[in-house]
């Protein structure tokens, strides 16, 4: 197989299992991973156009009952407090009015797999935003039943996530211990199979081998009603059971798989959500991100996206010690300056905020 010829291919048409698997092994050096990107970029273009989609996040909606907590988790690491949310229907109201001045379309409603809550939680909570002209997607883990995700699914929810991160059995036992391979791949199988999109996690650096992630993306490729793949990778918080037994990886890592991820799946949104390396993502050929965009937090609280951005971004008060944070006047801009368009809604917003806070609605007074 040639390399060059192999990606000449993959700009016409969905690459094989085998063309998967060499791409993983021949684009270890930057003069064959840029070639990489530079075929996925091209494919991105040209099945999806050049939107790149920055959602709102609402997580911590329900306590992970998983236990023993995931390795790789916050919850494995000692002291760790879960920050749920107590907020009313009313104040509900108010958090989707804050998400939308932002300018965001799309949030994802969030928490940890508690079957006892999640459904019913969720649901309460897709109702209003839904109500507020929001699109919504959820994530809560294997915890939901058939009859709501069919409940979902009349809400108009846009899609549902069940993530395995790994395939690889021994592995995800070994990271997850507490967590049921199965019951994920029932809950993928029971929303593909329900009519609703799917959105599934692989988490990249955990010792899997490249033919497991081939794996991993052509099972998820046999869904019909697969729609988004959101790719991460494994990230050791300090004193957490993973901390010294394991070297996590390069972003580059994350980046290869996001790339031959966008040759596999050619048309559907590609995500990663981490803010920090948005131009990697954007020239590896993922077109959407959560964690880059407003989310919801106790004042004060652990944020992803504002433990990275020090200047730049808006608080929008929501009452009762809750602010909606909108890291979206940086990461619009990133994306934009990378040649890529973010949603209309969130270009006239930011600039309504430059203009308010510098005097200048060109998002160039930084
Ligand atoms: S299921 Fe999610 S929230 Fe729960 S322990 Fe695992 S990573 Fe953490």
């Amino acid at each position: 197989m040639e390399f060059e010829e192999t990606l000449q291919i993959a700009l016409d048409r969905a690459i094989t299992r085998e063309e998967a698997l060499f791409l993983f092994e021949e684009t270890e050096k930057p003069a064959k991973y840029l070639k990489l990107f530079e075929a996925a970029t091209a494919v991105r273009e040209k099945e999806c156009g050049n939107l790149f989609r920055l959602d709102g996040w609402m997580g911590s909606n329900i306590e992970c009952k998983i236990d023993p907590p995931c390795k790789y988790c916050r919850r494995a690491t000692p002291g760790y407090k879960w920050e749920g949310w107590n907020v009313s229907a009313g104040q509900l109201k108010e958090i989707a009015e804050a998400f939308k001045r932002t300018g965001t379309t799309t949030v994802e409603i969030g928490g940890g797999t508690n079957p006892e809550d999640a459904g019913p939680t969720v649901i309460e909570i897709l109702k209003v935003l839904r109500e507020s002209g929001l699109d919504v997607w959820v994530n809560v883990g294997p915890a939901l039943e058939e009859e709501h995700i069919q409940e979902m699914k009349r809400l108009g929810v846009e899609s549902i996530t069940s993530s395995f991160e790994t395939m690889n059995e021994r592995i995800f036992h070994e990271i997850k211990p507490g967590d049921s391979l199965e019951k994920r791949k029932e809950l993928a199988h029971l929303i593909n199979d329900n009519g609703v999109p799917l959105i599934s996690v692989i988490m990249t650096g955990i010792g899997e081998s490249y033919q497991d992630r081939v794996d991993h993306l052509f099972y998820l490729k046999e869904l019909e009603n697969f729609y988004q793949l959101a790719v991460s990778w494994l990230k050791v918080h300090p004193k957490s059971p993973l901390e010294g037994t394991i070297i996590p990886p390069s972003p580059i890592e994350a980046a290869r798989t996001v790339a031959i991820g966008r040759l596999i799946f050619r048309d559907i949104y590609i995500n990663v959500s981490d803010p920090q390396h948005i131009q990697l993502w954007i020239m590896a050929g993922a077109n959407r991100m959560v964690h880059a965009g407003a989310s919801l937090h106790e004042k004060g609280g652990f944020s992803i996206g504002g433990q990275w951005v020090s200047t730049g971004a808006e608080h929008i008060d929501v009452g009762n010690g809750y602010e909606v944070m909108s890291i979206l006047p940086v990461t619009a801009r990133y994306i934009m300056d990378a040649g890529m368009e973010v949603e209309p809604t969130v270009q006239k917003a930011v600039g309504e905020y430059w203009e308010s806070a510098t005097g200048d609605a060109t998002m160039k007074a930084v």
